[in-house]
């Protein structure tokens, strides 16, 4: 199979490992866009869509996730990580980890300055707040995901 991140696992590509053991690894990523920016795989081949991965690896996976946060956290002195499960570009399940560089405290609110609004996936997500949507029609969107789902 001719994955990237397969290849990573096997050591046939070099990468900047921080963690590592007989199931995950943890790896710098070679485009962050954040000092430590960090993934986190399998290093068995798995699609890249974390809901369609069986429950008992997907709960070992979010443990070494949580490892790869415990050290950031102490590599850069911040008290938070984000964690994110896009899985678009490569697929072979991977948890990017960000640290929140300049976060200290374990919780201060905090809002983006701009809001920010995708009728449709870009290549990315965004944490930003969108412009506020009325009631009225956030009811009307949860009727049809119900709907949608009803038996
Ligand atoms: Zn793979």
């Amino acid at each position: 199979m001719d994955c990237v991140f397969c290849k990573i696992a096997s050591g046939e590509l070099p990468s900047a490992k921080i963690w590592e053991n007989e199931e995950f690894m943890a790896i710098l990523d070679g485009s962050p866009n954040v000092k430590g920016m960090t993934l986190v795989m399998p290093k068995n081949h798995h699609d890249s869509y974390v809901f369609d991965m069986q429950e008992d690896v997907a709960a070992r996976f979010y443990l070494a996730a949580k490892n790869g946060a415990r050290m950031l956290e102490k590599a850069f002195g911040i008290s938070r990580v984000a964690m994110v499960m896009e899985g678009m570009g490569v697929n072979h399940a991977h948890i990017k980890l960000y640290p929140l560089h300049g976060v200290t405290e374990k919780f201060k609110e905090m809002w983006a300055k701009d809001r920010v609004w995708f009728d449709q996936y870009d290549g990315y997500v965004s944490t930003q707040l969108g412009p506020a949507m009325p009631l009225e029609e956030r009811m009307e969107i949860a009727r049809q995901i119900k709907e949608s789902n009803a038996a």
